[in-house]
């Protein structure tokens, strides 16, 4: 670490500590903290450096490993991806995003979807590993954070996000605090029944959000237009050469972006969807914003036009109240990483107080 500025004075435990020049009252103030966010997706984990504006210094990225290997892999591969990083930046804390449900203390994961991890002690564990302090974040949070500081939802401190992905990731702060619920799993949207005895969820119930406003979902409604044999479907069926098997949500969008009616209308149906669901959020929590993240939301306003109108259509009081923007997420697949690394910096500005407070004393043993 090379601090730039004038006065260095070098700690007990030797660390140089820069004296701030502009306030002349002799505070001692840390260098700029930079953090590590990791986002540990379905298919890559991907580690990078984040300053404290959110800006992405550095990533790096590994294959996520399989659900049948042991929690330590996955743990390994998080700290062969993080001490690279620590070794070319001075790193103050991590922060690990996943997929599941995190506790409310922000230190064990108690389920995760796609990893073998189960009541995972992940916190203390990284922490002994990689000697920094480490929090750990449901991944949705992690990306409505980052869109509440950095994205589109800055200057909204009453905030949902929604992330559209294979399913449905939510994420909500009130007053800028992000709400984890007594247990830590507030924020399950994709699994609220918006159609009693409608498509099976992998969740095990019926009719969930997620089975009709997903990118799942998107590519469900195609295939099954394809075999509907729906002369619909002939601009979804020339892109894929004939095999229905290889339709994905992008290509959808990439179709409907070209100007096909049926992939329009896929995208306006989930739209739709999106809406209703929004509205039964709006009908409980009342926040200023909608922040929509994910695959899904790339298709814009194909997207997002048609949810404004159903949110418009189901919105509890609607006439008599003003309405939540709904709008697209600015950070794309950073955000959960760039969140994590900035709920980090919180935790690593605590850890950099406790530290500055021993050196004042050190240095001033009167002050208390
Ligand atoms: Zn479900």
């Amino acid at each position: 670490m090379n601090p730039v500025g004038a006065s260095v004075s070098t700690g007990g435990n030797g660390t140089p500590w820069r004296r701030e020049p502009r306030t002349g009252s002799g505070v001692l103030t840390l260098p700029p903290l930079l953090t590590v966010g990791v986002d540990i997706g379905g298919t890559k984990v991907a580690a990078g450096v984040v300053t404290p504006q959110g800006q992405l210094l550095e990533c790096v990225k590994a294959d996520t490993p399989h659900l049948s290997q042991s929690p330590q892999v996955v743990e390994d591969t998080i700290t062969e991806l993080v001490q690279p990083l620590m070794r070319r930046h001075e790193i103050y804390a991590v922060g690990i995003g996943a997929a599941g449900f995190v506790d409310s203390a922000r230190s064990s994961v108690l389920f995760a979807p796609h990893l073998s991890w189960r009541n995972e002690p992940l916190r203390e564990v990284m922490s002994q590993r990689l000697r920094v302090p480490v929090v750990v974040e449901n991944d949705a949070n992690a990306a409505a954070w980052a869109e509440w500081r950095f994205g589109a939802g800055r200057g909204e401190g009453h905030l949902v996000c929604v992330t559209l992905g294979t399913g449905i990731g939510g994420g909500v702060l009130v007053d800028g605090a992000l709400q984890r619920g007594r247990y830590g799993v507030a924020g399950e949207f994709g699994h609220m029944q918006v159609a009693p005895g409608g498509h099976r969820c992998e969740c095990g119930n019926r009719g969930c959000w997620e089975q009709y406003a997903s990118g799942n979902a998107l590519v469900r409604e195609g295939r099954e237009l394809a075999l509907a044999k729906s002369p619909m479907a002939h601009g979804l069926l020339r892109r894929v050469e004939g095999d229905m098997s290889r339709l994905t949500g992008p290509l959808v969008t990439e179709v409907a972006a070209a100007g096909d009616q049926a992939a329009v209308e896929l995208l306006a149906d989930v739209g739709d969807w999106l809406g209703i669901g929004l509205a039964n959020i709006a009908a409980a929590l009342d926040p200023g914003i909608f922040v929509i993240g994910g695959g899904v939301s790339d298709a814009g306003e194909l997207l997002l036009g048609p949810a404004r109108e159903s949110f418009r259509r189901k919105l509890t009081g609607r006439g008599f109240r003003p309405e939540a923007r709904i709008v697209r997420a600015e950070l794309g697949n950073d955000a959960g990483l760039i969140g994590s690394a900035d709920l980090a910096r919180q935790v690593a500005r605590r850890f950099g107080r406790s530290r500055r407070q021993r050196q004042r004393r050190r240095t001033n043993p009167r002050e208390r």
